[in-house]
């Protein structure tokens, strides 16, 4: 059994769900698990829908929704002109909630309302492979993916879910080839919906590559597999076919774009091979990631961009000693704010931290009274793995250096641009 990941961008026209289509009719007599993303925009779409609700415009909350409603509406009769009624319940699912007034947190909606992109999306597309005799099994995976209620960001109950695959799953592929289901969402013990976290579909289908001991997992992407920079930032980017867990586990942490951080353990606890491949190229055979070890890898750049530098400094030039350390820690859990780079020095410690100015600001306010504390802003963080002194000179050239640390194998620099750059 193969596990496939489609995210967004594959199947955002009526011909890239046409391609999708080839390239699961490509796999005929294999038996494979397929988790589809919301289409497109979708998400986004929805998260305008859950602050208009939230900020007590439910008019324009419910105008939003009406969008998003004529848009999948509208694919689903171009896809499959005899389809029936399919997406009301879905739909129903979320005006019901509409018409209400909040009442409990915004995460909790949050993750009512966009849930449904995923499940409109895997409907539209498990009706059209069915009319055109790709047949397949959808499941609603909120049946089957067991979660805590932390909105957002839940945490799978790994033994119910693992049950839950053994009871309900496992049964259906003896009698089809195809099982069509959302990545990204659950639910509680209560059904009430929860997410993973934006991107989270490639963490779900490594869930289910797990739980059901599959041979390998593969994510079809519009790029022809993992580059050693991002394309857009780096036109030089280099394709690379093959890289281990580690490695990419490595690239996740510091911020590379290229696969959702918690996906790796999972394949890697069973040895499942992942594939990143082009749904664009089908003929290409992408990167393969897996337990092999991979030696003379290129220079891998990680860039992030929107990033504030926290200096920490004791107030009377005492050092600072590893109790104000400990408390500076504490306030960043309390915050669920979590440094990219840190460096302690004798009388300061400096941060590198995402700028999300509400959460910076409370930081530097409550660390007031511990430090001195200056923000500086717009800064970036370059990582360079596999790094030559050639590769770092010519990145952070006209970069005036904040902060640098360095490892044998990583080096990172925190940098901004010179003035008149
Ligand atoms: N649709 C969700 C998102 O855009 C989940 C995913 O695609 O992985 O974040
Ligand atoms: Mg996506």
């Amino acid at each position: 059994m193969k596990v496939f990941k489609f995210g967004g961008a594959s199947i955002n026209s009526i011909e890239r769900i046409a391609n999708a289509a080839d390239i699961i009719q490509s796999f005929t007599g294999e038996k494979l698990l397929v988790i589809i993303s919301a289409m497109g925009k979708t998400t986004n779409a929805l998260e305008k829908v859950v602050e208009a609700f939230f900020s007590g415009n439910k008019n324009e909350a419910l105008q939003l929704f009406q969008e998003i409603k004529e848009e999948h509406l509208t694919l689903l009769k171009a896809l499959n002109p005899a389809a029936g009624n399919i997406l009301g319940d879905l739909f129903t699912e979320v005006e019901w909630l509409l018409h209400d007034n909040p009442v409990r947190g915004y995460d909790y909606y949050y993750d009512q309302i966009v849930c449904c992109g995923e499940l409109l999306s895997t409907a539209i597309i498990s009706d059209y492979l069915n009319s055109i005799a790709i047949k397949n099994t959808w499941i609603d995976v909120r049946d089957i993916i067991r979660t805590d209620d932390n909105f957002r960001d839940a945490v799978i109950d790994w033994n119910f879910t693992l049950q839950k695959m053994q009871d309900d799953i496992v049964p259906i592929f003896a009698t089809t080839n195809i099982i069509i289901t959302q990545g990204f969402i659950g639910a509680t013990d209560e059904n009430e919906s929860t997410t993973l976290g934006r991107e989270g579909s490639d963490y779900t289908a490594a869930i289910f590559a797990n739980m059901l001991d599959a041979e390998s997992q593969t994510i079809w992407k519009d790029v022809e597999g993992v580059m050693n920079a991002d394309p857009k930032l780096f036109p030089h980017a280099q394709f690379i076919g093959e890289l281990s867990y580690k490695e990419v586990i490595e690239m996740a942490y510091y911020g590379a774009q290229v696969i959702h951080p918690k996906t790796i353990k999972p394949l890697q606890n069973k040895s499942i091979p992942l594939h990143v491949r082009c749904f664009l190229k089908p003929a290409l055979t992408g990167t393969i990631i897996s337990s092999h070890p991979v030696h003379n890898l290129p220079p891998i750049i990680v860039l992030k961009n929107n990033q504030v530098l926290m200096q920490f400094s004791s107030k009377d030039f005492s050092f600072v000693e590893d109790e104000l350390v400990d408390m500076l820690h504490q306030l960043c859990v309390d915050i669920k704010i979590r440094p990219n780079l840190s460096q302690n020095g004798a009388i300061s410690l400096y941060y590198c931290l995402d700028d999300k100015p509400e959460k910076i600001e409370k930081l530097a306010l409550a660390a007031s009274e511990l430090f001195d504390v200056q923000v500086e802003k717009e800064v970036v963080l370059l990582t360079v793995r596999h790094y030559n002194e050639t590769i770092v000179n010519e990145l952070t050239a006209g970069k005036i250096e904040l902060l640098s640390q360095r490892t044998q194998g990583t080096i990172q620099v925190l940098m901004k641009n010179k003035l008149g750059d």
